[in-house]
C-alpha cells in the first residue's frame, strides 16, 4: 500500500490559525502585539521569495511586520548597527537575519548579536546551549517543524528508533534534542557515516537533512517507517525552469514507507509557521506573560 502523504501545508495552515488565536489573545487580554523583523541582504532572489512569504504570513496572522533590506555590499558594521536597534526596539519581539550573508560579512557575528530573547530562528549559541542542556529556549523553525510532522503520524515518539541524516546546526544538530525529549532513540548519520543505506533501514522515523537530491533511496527505507524529507534541491527540468525535489527519492519511497512528507509541500511550510510560533513564544517571553498554547 503507498504511503500516507504528510501534508504540510495543511498542518502548517492549522498551526497558523492557532497562531492567529494566541495573537487575538495576546491583544485583548495584554494589549501586546507581537512583531518580527526580517533583514535581508542583497537580491538572491530565492531569498527574496522566502523572506516575501514570511512576512505576508507574519501579516496574515495579525502580528506586525518589519522588512530591512540592504544592499549587497553593505558593511558588517552597518549591519551589525541595525541589529542593535532592533535589540532595543520594544515593537519588535522576533529577529530573522536571513542567510546567506554575502561574504564580507562575518555571518556568526550577526547571529551572535541578536538578543537571544528575540532570537526566533534558534541559532544564538545562547539558545543552541539551552536547548541541548533541557532549558527553555527558542528552537530552529526547521527541526521545530519536522517533529510536529513526525508526532502529527505517532502521538508519542518515546522508544522510536529516530535517524537523522545530516548534521548541520540549522537542521540535524537540534533536531538530535528535539527527539531526545520526546524520548526517542536517536541516531545521527552524516558523511562520514558507514553504511549509510543500513544505518537508514533501522529508522522508525528517517529525517533526511543531506542538500543532495533524492539521495535516500526506497530501499533504505524500512517498510512502514515515517520518512521527512528537508531537503529542497533545485534540479534541472528540459524545459530550463528547473524542479524542485527532495532528499528523498519520493517515487521510490513512498511504495515503502508508511507516511512521508512531500517536497515541496512537506516541512518547507512548517517552518515558516513555526517562525510565527516562534515569535508569539518570544513576545510572551518578553513581556512576562505564560507561555502561548502553541
Ligand atoms: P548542510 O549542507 O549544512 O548540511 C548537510 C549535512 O548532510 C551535513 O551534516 C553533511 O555531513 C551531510 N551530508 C552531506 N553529504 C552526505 C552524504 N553523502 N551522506 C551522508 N551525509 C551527508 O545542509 P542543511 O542542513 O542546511 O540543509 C540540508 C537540506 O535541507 C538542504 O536541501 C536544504 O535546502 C534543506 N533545508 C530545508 C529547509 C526547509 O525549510 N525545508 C530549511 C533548511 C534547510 P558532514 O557534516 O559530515 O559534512
Amino acid at each position: 500500500m503507498p504511503a500516507r502523504i504528510i501534508d504540510g501545508k495543511a498542518i502548517a495552515a492549522e498551526l497558523r490559525a492557532l497562531v492567529a488565536a494566541e495573537v487575538q489573545r495576546l491583544a485583548r487580554e495584554h494589549r501586546v502585539e507581537p512583531g518580527l523583523a526580517v533583514v535581508l541582504v542583497g537580491e538572491n532572489p530565492a531569498s527574496a521569495v522566502y523572506v516575501r512569504n514570511k512576512s505576508k504570513q507574519t501579516v496574515e496572522a495579525g502580528m506586525r511586520s518589519f522588512d530591512h533590506r540592504l544592499p549587497e555590499t553593505v558593511s558588517e558594521a552597518e549591519l551589525l548597527a541595525l541589529v542593535g536597534k532592533l535589540n532595543a526596539d520594544p515593537a519588535v519581539h522576533g529577529i530573522l537575519v536571513q542567510l546567506p550573508l554575502p561574504r564580507q560579512i562575518d555571518s556568526q557575528k550577526v547571529l551572535n548579536a541578536v538578543d537571544p530573547a528575540k532570537d526566533v530562528d534558534g541559532f544564538h549559541p545562547m539558545n543552541a546551549g539551552r536547548l541541548s542542556t533541557g532549558l527553555p529556549a527558542l528552537t530552529p523553525c526547521t527541526p521545530l517543524g519536522c517533529v510536529m510532522l513526525a508526532k502529527s503520524v505517532h502521538r508519542s515518539l518515546e522508544g522510536m528508533n529516530a535517524v537523522i541524516v545530516g548534521r548541520s546546526n540549522i537542521v540535524g544538530e537540534p533536531l538530535i534534542q528535539l527527539l531526545l525529549n520526546e524520548n526517542a532513540t536517536v541516531t545521527v548519520a552524516h558523511s562520514k557515516t558507514r553504511d549509510l543505506p543500513e544505518v537508514c533501514r533501522s529508522a522508525d522515523i528517517l529525517f533526511a537533512a543531506v542538500g543532495r537530491p533524492e539521495m535516500v533511496r526506497g530501499d533504505w527505507v524500512k517498510p512502514g517507517a515515517t520518512v521527512i524529507d528537508v531537503g529542497i534541491n533545485r534540479v534541472p527540468t528540459p524545459d530550463g525552469k528547473g524542479r524542485i525535489v527532495g532528499d528523498v527519492a519520493y517515487a521510490e519511497a513512498t511504495q515503502v514507507a508508511g507516511a512521508i512528507t512531500p517536497a515541496p509541500g512537506g516541512v518547507g511550510p512548517m517552518t515558516i509557521a513555526c517562525l510565527l510560533v516562534n515569535t508569539v513564544r518570544a513576545a510572551c517571553a518578553i513581556h512576562g506573560l505564560r507561555p502561548p498554547a502553541v
